[in-house]
């Protein structure tokens, strides 16, 4: 049967032989599981997503939220499977059993995951942000909110969201307006009106707590005057109780490009005056808080990049081995020649490969920084912590934009390679490229995303958290160079790494000089051009596990009697497809990067030197 959603043998190859995963169950934290009890929860997730989740997916986007009588209904079809969702606890995987979480390590939890919410976003967006707002009660709540709050959350009995966009305050957060004042009894009136914002209304939970950014009267500007609350839209009573509504109204829903089944709300919070909040963690410190679920959320939004890149992908491979058009381009000539599968011409073979290219490169990027976050967890001593918590801050924006991005692009290409048929309907396609689009928006635009890496995690620790993911790629270099089969493949990204190394200290004293606004002005390339030497790496660093593989299982020098192997056996042809995914990225790819890396370096000023008037309209 047809692969849906992720392809299985390669979440298992880069759990188990690219990252190593086993280790995890020698370490104390994980010393209850093991392997089998991994597979087991990957294959239940597979099972419940294609099962349950799945049929939603069109359903759910044809369907759309409804807003009637200051009510969010969800898509019919949504309840069910929600409902079965949170009753398996696949909400909250990597939390304490006794929260309602099943202690999982990060990367099988994401492993989970990635069906889970491949199969629809719209849907499991409901759980997802539920349980970052329990997350951050759990971090920095009293000893009562947590009681009150976090269980709550992770089992999704409740849901959450994160509220912070108005209409003058996108990007630009420090320029809120909501107000908080603080009433005799702790607690504190909020009002204001909020936009776009993500599950602010539905009929999936009995409660949805949400996570406010408010400024408390008298409060400094900008986001050093940011507070954030716990407002709940139903009162929680000082038993745990459910009271009367909280004055958090929705006052209308967006009509969106996508993701169709998921609301997004305008809120009025307060507009009777009774809307109430709990402070959580300290007055004014609310933007370090929110940072934490922010940064989640990023990494999230990265992954959304992704799993509709996975699955556009798995959809044009499984559409093109159907699809009969033209014939054999040694044959074109012959009016008797069969049709073939499009996946036999080069132009298709191109696409898909390039597809495969970014999808293999962002599963192994995103579920390495699963791993670094196990590592961090795990970790012995508070140096390693350090090393594994710096990389995942650095490559935040990355993940965030980069596959944000590429993943828009793979569910581009699918529609080509679907050809007409990609542009309707009655194809899944389109709707994941209309689905994938807002994450570039949200959670911080991939503008913000590249400006974080070059003015805040370019510079982390003067710079040396960066060389620390260089000397990372160059552990994976100085391998390949020794390894038989992928030759050539260690020099062109080694070229390319010393390369980016460069780039990165010219544009680090770039931006702390005069021409800063130069180097803001190719943020974004050079978040591009990292993000395309991550691809690489992570590419190579396949290639190296899966040559000597390759080579064990063909045996033989001979060209044609190893092509023979490769068509009949399925391990083979996964290796083999491993090399070849390296060797076309890096060799057809890369070469591009190297020259976004020119342009860079060129540090062009029309941009910055443009006056507004000559961009005409
Ligand atoms: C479907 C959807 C769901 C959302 N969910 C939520 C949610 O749950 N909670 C929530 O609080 N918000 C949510 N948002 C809001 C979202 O986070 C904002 O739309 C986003 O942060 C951008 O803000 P903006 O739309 O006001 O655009 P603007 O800030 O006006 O940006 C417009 C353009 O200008 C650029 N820009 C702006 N400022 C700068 C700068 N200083 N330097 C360089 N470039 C800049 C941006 O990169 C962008 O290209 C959601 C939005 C959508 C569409």
């Amino acid at each position: 049967m047809a692969q849906l959603i992720a392809d299985r043998t390669d979440i298992d190859f880069v759990l188990y032989k690219q990252l190593e995963i086993e280790q995890l169950v020698k370490t104390k934290k994980y010393s209850e599981f093991n392997r089998k009890m991994f597979d087991m929860v990957i294959s239940e997730a597979r099972n419940f997503s294609i099962k349950e989740i799945l049929p939603t997916f069109a359903e759910g986007d044809r369907e759309g939220v409804r807003f009637e009588n200051g009510q969010v209904k969800v898509p019919e079809c949504f309840h069910r499977p929600f409902k079965l969702y949170i009753e398996g606890e696949w909400l909250s995987m990597t939390e304490d059993p006794e929260l309602g979480g099943q202690g999982l390590p990060h990367i099988i939890a994401l492993a989970a995951t990635e069906y889970l919410v491949g199969a629809n976003f719209s849907l499991t967006a409901y759980g997802t942000l539920g349980h970052g707002t329990g997350k951050i009660i759990d971090l920095f709540g009293t000893k009562k909110q947590k009681k009150i709050f976090v269980k709550n959350l992770f089992t999704g009995r409740w849901g959450g969201t994160m509220i912070l966009t108005e209409p003058q305050a996108g990007s630009d957060v420090g320029a809120i307006t909501t107000t908080a004042v603080k009433n005799h009894d702790g607690t504190y009136s909020i009002s204001g009106n909020k936009i776009f914002i993500t599950s602010g209304e539905h009929d999936l939970t009995e409660n949805i707590i949400h996570p406010v950014l408010a400024r408390i009267e008298g409060a400094p500007k900008g986001t050093k005057g940011i507070s954030i609350f716990i407002v709940p839209k139903i009162w929680i009573n000082d038993d745990g109780s459910l009271g009367e509504p909280n004055d958090v109204v929705c006052t209308g829903i967006e009509e969106k490009m996508g993701i169709h089944g998921s609301a997004t709300c305008s809120m009025t919070l307060g507009g009777k005056g009774r809307c109430r909040g709990f402070l959580l963690g300290e007055e004014n410190k609310g933007m370090r808080i929110m940072f934490h679920l922010m940064n989640k959320v990023r990494l999230e939004v990265g992954f959304q990049g992704f799993i509709h890149a996975s699955s556009a992908y798995l959809y044009a491979v499984n559409y093109a081995r159907e699809r009969l058009q033209g014939k054999e381009l040694e044959k074109y000539r012959d009016p008797d020649a069969p049709q073939v599968p499009i996946i036999r011409h080069p132009d298709v073979q191109r696409m898909l490969l390039w597809m495969k290219a970014y999808v293999d490169g962002m599963r192994s990027f995103i579920y390495y920084i699963a791993s670094c976050f196990d590592k961090e967890v795990c970790a012995e001593t508070d140096e390693h912590k350090e090393h594994y918590k710096d990389l995942t801050e650095l490559l935040t924006p990355i993940v965030k934009a980069y596959c944000s991005e590429r993943g828009f692009d793979v569910c581009d290409k699918a529609i080509q390679v679907y050809g007409g048929y990609g542009y309707t309907k009655e194809y899944p396609v389109e709707q994941l490229l209309r689905d994938c689009r807002i994450a570039s928006i949200y959670e911080g635009t991939n503008g913000i995303q590249a400006m974080d890496l070059l003015a805040r995690k370019l510079g982390m620790k003067k710079g040396a958290v960066f060389m620390n993911l260089l000397q990372e790629i160059g552990k994976i270099i100085a391998q390949a160079k020794e390894t038989k089969g992928i030759e050539g493949l260690g020099d062109k990204m080694e070229e390319a790494t010393n390369r980016l190394g460069e780039i990165a200290m010219y544009m680090g004293k770039t931006a702390l000089s005069p021409d800063f606004k130069t180097a803001f002005a190719f943020a974004h390339p050079f978040l591009e051009v990292t993000g395309d030497c991550i691809m690489a790496w992570m590419l190579l660093w396949r290639a190296v596990i899966a040559s000597p593989k390759l080579e064990k299982l063909l045996g033989k020098e001979d060209k044609e009697e190893r092509n023979k192997i490769i068509q009949k056996n399925k391990n083979a042809a996964f290796y083999d497809g491993q090399i070849k995914t390296a060797s076309y990225y890096i060799n057809s790819i890369l070469p591009i990067t190297l020259g976004k890396m020119d342009a860079i370096k060129n540090t062009n000023d029309a941009v910055i030197e443009m006056d507004e008037r000559s961009f005409g309209g």
